[in-house]
């Protein structure tokens, strides 16, 4: 089956520097600068790919070579791009990102046509929806585009899951969640509740359920995921690894988690499952260029 995903796209450049510049500071890198294909929703629907599922990527680009190398990037590793919208009216996302020597960091983004993503563009794009098990979104791209893909879904029986990333303003509607995936700092901002101790993660989970959410997988970083449904409950233990580079673990884990359910996998498997994948992506540097393939995480599992 085919797993629709809407959402961002991005052009990542880093530059590594010394130091993190200061207002009006001029720092010179220490090399060259590195580019990277990346935003929330390319990446989600790269992992689906790698996974061995058919991806089907709803998003929007600028007319430029940024969205050209985007596209390319994403098509190479199997994602369906033929409906990713060319605007000659707005630039490719990107991000510009410095690096210290301590390995933190300064980020800023321009959203550029990922801003330009409208409810009009996603009803062009139904089809794909309605042909699809399974929607994946999250929120690099305004979130009343967000809402009407959920409800375009809803309303052909597509099983919606929402990865609300970055973390939206406090009680927001977002309308019918099949599988809600937030990390621990997302869950705690949504929920006004802390993430602190396994009390927490079910009250957490409790504020979810009464927004009308079906599933909840909070992802713990080195800590495994904790998984909520009606039903069941159980922690999913992590996978002990090396991390080199946890950027994009969470996109990693959704894109897998969706491919699984696609498969007919159940709730339990399928986030142990998404969780090798993404233990298995944090052992390599990038968030796009460490993605394992279906085979490789199988033979992890054991
Ligand atoms: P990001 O914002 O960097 O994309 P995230 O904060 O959304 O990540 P996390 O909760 O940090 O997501 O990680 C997602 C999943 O990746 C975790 O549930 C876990 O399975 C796996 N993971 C992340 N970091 C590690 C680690 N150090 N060791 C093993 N598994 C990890």
């Amino acid at each position: 089956m085919t797993i629709a995903v809407v959402g961002s796209t991005n052009i990542d450049l880093a530059i590594r520097v010394p130091h993190i510049c200061a207002k009006n500071e001029t720092v010179i890198g220490t090399g060259s600068y590195e580019i990277f294909g990346g935003g929330k929703g390319a990446n989600q629907a790269a992992s689906v790919a790698a996974a061995g599922a058919k991806a089907n990527f709803i998003s929007k680009v600028g007319d430029d070579a940024f969205g050209e190398q985007s596209m390319k990037g994403l098509i190479d590793g199997g994602v369906d791009c033929s409906y990713v919208i060319r605007d000659a009216n707005s630039s490719t996302g990107l991000a510009a990102i410095l690096v210290d020597d301590n390995g933190d960091n300064a980020i800023a983004v321009a959203p550029g046509a990922n801003g330009q993503l409208t409810t009009q563009d996603i009803t062009a794009a139904e089809a794909a929806i309605a042909d699809a098990s399974h929607l994946i979104v999250q929120l690099e791209v305004p979130l009343d585009t967000v809402r009407h893909a959920i409800k375009i879904a809803a309303k052909h029986g597509t099983s919606v899951i929402f990865n609300p990333a970055p973390a939206p303003a406090p009680g927001e509607d977002f309308g019918p969640v099949t599988y809600f995936t937030p990390n621990e700092v997302e869950a705690a901002s949504l929920s006004g509740i802390a993430a602190d101790n396994e009390r927490s993660l079910d009250a957490i989970t409790d504020t979810f359920f009464d927004r009308g959410v079906e599933n909840v997988i909070i992802t713990l970083g080195a800590r495994g995921c904790f998984v909520r449904s009606r039903d069941e409950r159980l922690f999913i233990d992590p996978y002990k690894v090396d991390a080199v580079d946890t950027t994009g673990a969470g996109d990693t884990f959704n894109g897998f988690f969706g491919a699984a359910l696609s498969r007919g996998e159940q709730l339990g498997k399928a986030a142990k499952y998404a969780c090798a994948a993404a233990a298995l992506a944090v052992t390599r540097p990038g968030a796009r260029t460490n993605l394992p393939t279906h085979d490789e995480v199988i033979e992890f599992m054991g």
